[in-house]
Parts: structure tokens; sequence; C-alpha cells
């Protein structure tokens, strides 16, 4: 796949007036000068089929701008979409483009409500579209675990309940901030989070062993007793005392988190205002994603999302209907 550098938002939505157009950026995004059948993965010699006076029909009589390639060896046809998150969608793939765009751009993210706004889509089709994408932003389930130098740390995300409106009932609930460990790989820049049921050391020591090979890393964290015990499995063990406001002393430091922290509040707070614990983990992913290419263009960064989308999902979150079809 080749990688446009520095593809702006508004310079993509100049390449990209129709629906034509939106399937070309793709095809050039994911294949390059040579598309790849889906079916047998034969690169390259495929036909593409010219669309007759201008269009062609689909089963109800409208046109459409698909670009449809036939397969030079096993003879099947496809199109850009196959294989992708895009499979079989209603959606304009322009309008996928460009939102997939803002996703990748904009630093606190897209909430399905500018979705809705901005490309005058249905609400529910908003919020198919982000938390597809936000699907697609999860990492692969099985990853090596980290090594070299790894800094932990764990942060408490949702609202206090003396912040609710006076004379909200829930205003003198139980507290519904939920905890969640983020793991951050000094070398590599990636960052993996999770929602972690307490923060007590077993869950925490487990979590951590989970995605990091302990005895092979520099583990830095914070002087929090929790982590203490956790440490000597290490090959090293550094802590920093954040009670004392010290975040970084010599090449120690659990900087990376916090700024990633930060980052992730403010954007809950500022673009998507309440997160329900039930989705917490799809947003984490896409924050992990965002982080963890923040050394990548935006072009580069709507590749690798569309590498990660070349599989079709088998879950899709609850309470959106058993379809896959947004
Ligand atoms: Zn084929």
């Amino acid at each position: 796949m080749s990688a446009p550098k520095g593809l702006s938002l508004p310079a993509i939505t100049q390449r990209i007036p129709d629906e034509a157009s939106a399937y070309k950026f793709l095809e050039e995004l994911r294949w390059g000068d040579n598309p790849v059948c889906p079916h047998c993965g034969v690169v390259g010699g495929h036909y593409f089929l010219t669309p007759k006076n201008g269009g062609r029909k689909t089963r109800t009589g409208k046109v459409t701008q698909r670009r449809l390639w036939k397969c030079g060896a096993c003879r099947r046809q496809f199109t850009v979409l196959v294989g992708t998150i895009f499979h079989r969608t209603k959606v304009p793939v322009r309008t996928w483009v460009l939102v997939l765009a803002d996703m990748v751009s904009a630093k606190n993210g897209i909430s399905a409500r500018e979705i809705e706004r901005k490309y005058g889509t249905t609400p529910r089709t908003a919020w198919f579209m982000a938390h597809r994408l936000r699907e697609a932003m999860r990492a692969p389930e099985f990853r090596d675990k980290f090594t070299g130098t790894v800094i932990a740390d764990e942060t408490w995300i949702g609202g206090e309940p003396r912040n609710r409106a006076k004379g909200d009932p829930r205003r003198f609930g139980p507290s519904t901030k939920t905890p969640v460990l983020s793991l951050v790989n000094h070398q590599s820049g990636e960052v993996r989070s999770r929602v972690v049921p307490n923060v007590r050391r077993d869950t925490l020591r487990a979590a951590i062993r989970e995605q990091v090979d302990l005895a092979n890393t520099a583990l830095h964290t914070d002087n929090a007793p929790v982590y203490t015990r956790i440490g000597w499995q290490a090959a090293s063990h550094e802590t920093v005392n954040h009670i004392a406001h010290e975040y970084v002393r010599g090449n120690v430091t659990t900087n990376h988190a916090e700024g990633f922290f930060a980052q992730l509040k403010r954007s809950i707070d500022g673009t998507h205002h309440h997160v329900s614990v039930e989705h917490l983990d799809r947003y984490l992913a896409e924050f992990d994603f965002r982080y963890s290419t923040r050394r990548m263009t935006d072009g580069q960064r709507m590749v690798t999302l569309l590498g990660r989308a070349n599989r079709r999902l088998t879950y899709f979150p609850s309470g959106s209907g058993s379809s896959l079809v947004a």
C-alpha cells in the first residue's frame, strides 16, 4: 500500500467529489497500482469492468458508481471493499472515507453527533460508523508481549457523582469511575489500555503479566504500593514519586502515560461527554490507536487503519442490532 504523506482532510475532500473517485482513492490506498483479488490473493492482471452508459444498474434500478473488478485467475468479481469493514455497506463510500479521515486526524476523535451533523446521516448510522471504525482500530488479539522499557500507570475514567446537577438523585450515589490500566512501550511508542475490575495488586499484576514479558523488561511505575511487588519479577523496576510531583527522574519517567491519560480525559469530557463503561474499551482502542501511531502522518494512519479494516467483523456492539450492515 502506498502511504500518501500529508493527506489533509480538505485535500481528500477535494480529491473525492463523488462515489467513483472515493472508490479509486481507496483502491490507491489499499492496492497501489496492483489490485489484489480478495478471493484467491492473486496480485495484478485483473480486469476492470467498465460500466456501460455511465454506470451500472443495481437490482433496484439505481445507477451505481461502484468500481467492479474481475479476477484474471479465479474469474470472480470484487471491489476494493471486499474483506474490509466497509463490505456491504449502505453508507456512501465517500462518506466513509471522509469520516475515516476525520477519525484519524482529529486529536480528540469525532463523536457520532459530529458525524450526523457534518455528513447528514441519521443518528443511528452515525453511531454505527463511529463504532465500526473504533472496532477496526482495536489491535489484533494476539500480540507479542512488550519488552524493553515499559511504563505502567492507571487512571480513573468517569464522572464524580457530586458533579451531577442539583436535584439529580444519582448525585449522592456511588462513584461511577472505572479504573483503566495503560502500558506504554518506551521504544516503540505503542500504548495498550484496558479496563480493569479494580486496582488491587493481584489484578494489576495479572493484567501486566498478560501483556509484558517481565523478565526482559525494565518496568517504570509510580511508587504506589500496588506496584512494588510486581517489580521484583521484572529485569529492573524503577519508580517515581507522584505524591511529591516527581514525574521525571533521569530516564525514569511515567510522563508518556500521563500525557496519554490527559488526552484521553480531555477527549472523553470534551468530545464524547459521557462514555458508558460498556463502550469504554472501544474508546480505549481508538485512543491507543491514535497514540500509538502519533509519529505517522494522517495518510499513513489511514493506510494502517485500512489494513486493520482488512477483516470482517465477527462481533458487533450490543444494542446495535445483529446486523453488520450500516
Ligand atoms: Zn481471484
